[in-house]
């Protein structure tokens, strides 16, 4: 990870030097037209759904979307944008994401109103380390730009910041699914609740629980998650190459 000084000093060459597109080479913008719709035409992948059975007693499950497989060009893109301070990379993510949700809402629809009008997107948050080594809540930001894409896509969207963390974690990338999940265990508290229903946004899934953590503090208190939606999950144990 880059430090915050590396990542203020990317963002700032940003402004002055001529862009590239971090797959290809073509000069022009930091993800390229084609590169983009490549990302665009893979297919949705399934993540581990969210059951609210253990949550609110229905036997349900939240389902949880990626854009992709964590690896390939989508991992070079994701990489530039979370650890090379490569912030206009934002953009066509928050357009790939748009894609996922919009994609979702309509499956939803059958024929009749949608079952998820107006949704308000939230980001999992940052911790306060990654907040200060990225000088920004990057997926936070990534949020609030999808909730205006939707929104230039006729899918009316609003973004708000429900969640905050409560506390110190350690650094998940070593840790097991079990470790991971007592890492996280009760991290996420609610500053307001909203009566919308709620999409979650992350950037990457990959044991599920930091997304368990959120989605249960948001139906603890008493909001309505319609489905997870992140960039991408990370390939484990094979699955997915
Ligand atoms: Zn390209």
């Amino acid at each position: 990870m880059t430090t915050r000084v590396e990542a203020v000093g990317s963002a700032l060459l940003d402004l002055v030097m001529p862009r590239e597109c971090v797959v290809c080479g073509a000069p022009g913008l930091a993800v390229c037209r084609s590169c983009e719709r490549r990302l665009v035409s893979q297919p949705v992948v399934q993540g581990p759904g969210i059951s609210r059975g253990d949550l609110t007693g229905a036997d349900t499950c939240v389902p949880v979307r990626c854009a992709g497989w964590l690896t390939g060009d989508l991992d070079t893109v994701i990489r530039a944008w979370k650890d090379h301070g490569q912030r206009a990379i934002a953009h066509p993510l928050c357009r790939l994401l748009s894609g996922v949700i919009a994609a979702d809402l309509s499956r939803n629809v059958n024929g009749h109103a949608p079952a998820a009008p107006r949704p308000v997107l939230t980001a999992i948050p940052a911790t306060d380390r990654a907040r200060w080594n990225r000088g920004e809540d990057i997926v936070d930001r990534l949020a609030s730009l999808t909730a205006r894409q939707l929104a230039t896509n006729g899918v009316k969207a609003a973004h708000h910041q429900i969640l905050r963390v409560t506390r110190t974690v350690a650094d998940q990338r070593h840790l097991g699914a079990a470790d991971r999940r007592e890492n996280v265990r009760g991290v996420f508290a609610v500053r307001c609740a909203v009566q919308a229903p709620v999409v979650v946004i992350d950037d990457v899934v990959t044991t599920g629980a930091t997304i368990h953590e959120g989605v249960a503090a948001l139906t603890r208190a008493g909001m309505h998650v319609v489905a997870v939606v992140a960039l991408a999950h990370t390939v484990m144990n094979g699955v997915g190459k």
